[in-house]
């Protein structure tokens, strides 16, 4: 069983929110070079029929600009054996608390998604806190982007990237995390460039779980290193039951990014790691933090 926890739906909304002056969802999608998203329902029966094709069983699709977990609520409430919703959140906007509640309650999604470095907040600011705490109380995980920031559609239509990085630091989500132990954490792209970091805060915290998604680019930051070492660090601290396979797959016609997979599997392969531990990492830890 394959789960892919990290894709992103670029629904006509997502872009529509992104550029607001650009003309349109479908103008911007040519642009972009994408196929025109359509509906929310137009575009998360894509994913589906995209998923079958690859033999991947069910997905987290991410709403990608805050405003948008509606567009993934509607793809999510035609399959919601397939698909768990994910949603970037602004929690230094002023009506953080009212969206929070309307998203994890009418919109059921299961992961509120935080930008320190884009909407420019502290991991440990009280207004983390309140995240959190509306994750403990409706059951819900809280996705953190630390590290490096590159949002490749943002770059690709000369929108501003005037991102704080120091603001990703995985070791201020610690002690947030610490404070909710109900709570499911997850970092993805084991921590973007703070792989140390990373894996110092999933050691003193045991809800920290790390994503394996992307290219994993950031390695160039890190003297020397390959995935096959970060697996091996990954897994020798946080251990396979804390390692959820992703791949960032977003746009189409790109669609599901097969690459991804197969290098994380031969890596495994050439690492020894068990069949067990395998599925774990490729489908039951997924599982285990979100029953289908
Ligand atoms: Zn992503």
């Amino acid at each position: 069983m394959i789960n892919d926890a990290h894709c992103h739906f670029f629904s006509s909304r997502f872009l529509e929110l992104l550029a607001p002056d650009a003309g349109g969802g479908e103008k911007l999608a040519a642009r972009l070079q994408w196929d025109p998203p359509g509906t929310a329902t137009e575009l998360g029966d894509r994913w589906i029929g995209e998923l079958d094709r690859h033999g991947v069983s069910r997905a987290a699709l991410i709403a990608s600009i805050p405003g948008d977990a509606v567009s993934v609520a509607e793809a999510v409430a035609h399959h919601p054996h397939r698909f768990v919703g994910f949603f970037m959140h602004n929690p230094v906007s002023p009506d953080s608390d009212a969206v929070l509640a309307r998203s994890l309650t009418e919109y059921q999604m299961a992961a509120i998604c935080l930008f320190p470095a884009m909407h420019g907040y502290r991991l440990d600011e009280e207004c983390v806190e309140r995240v959190f705490r509306a994750a403990a109380d409706r059951g819900a995980a809280v996705f953190v982007h630390c590290g490096v920031l590159t949002v490749g559609v943002r770059k690709k239509l000369g929108l501003p990237n005037r991102f704080d990085l120091r603001l990703g630091d995985p070791l201020a989500l610690a002690r947030a995390a610490l404070g909710f132990p109900q709570v499911p954490v997850i970092v993805p792209h084991f921590g973007a460039g703070f792989f140390r970091e990373t894996l110092m805060a999933a050691d003193q915290c045991p809800t920290i779980h790390l994503d394996t998604s992307s290219s994993n680019n950031w390695i160039r930051f890190d003297g020397g290193q390959n995935l096959e070492g970060v697996f091996r660090s990954a897994l020798a601290i946080a251990g396979p039951s804390r390692l959820l396979f992703g791949t960032d797959s977003s746009f189409f016609p790109r669609g599901w990014q097969t690459g991804i997979y197969e290098e994380q599997q031969r890596i495994m392969g050439s690492l020894g790691v068990s069949v067990a531990d395998r599925n774990a990492i490729f489908g039951g830890n997924f599982e285990r933090l979100f029953p289908g």
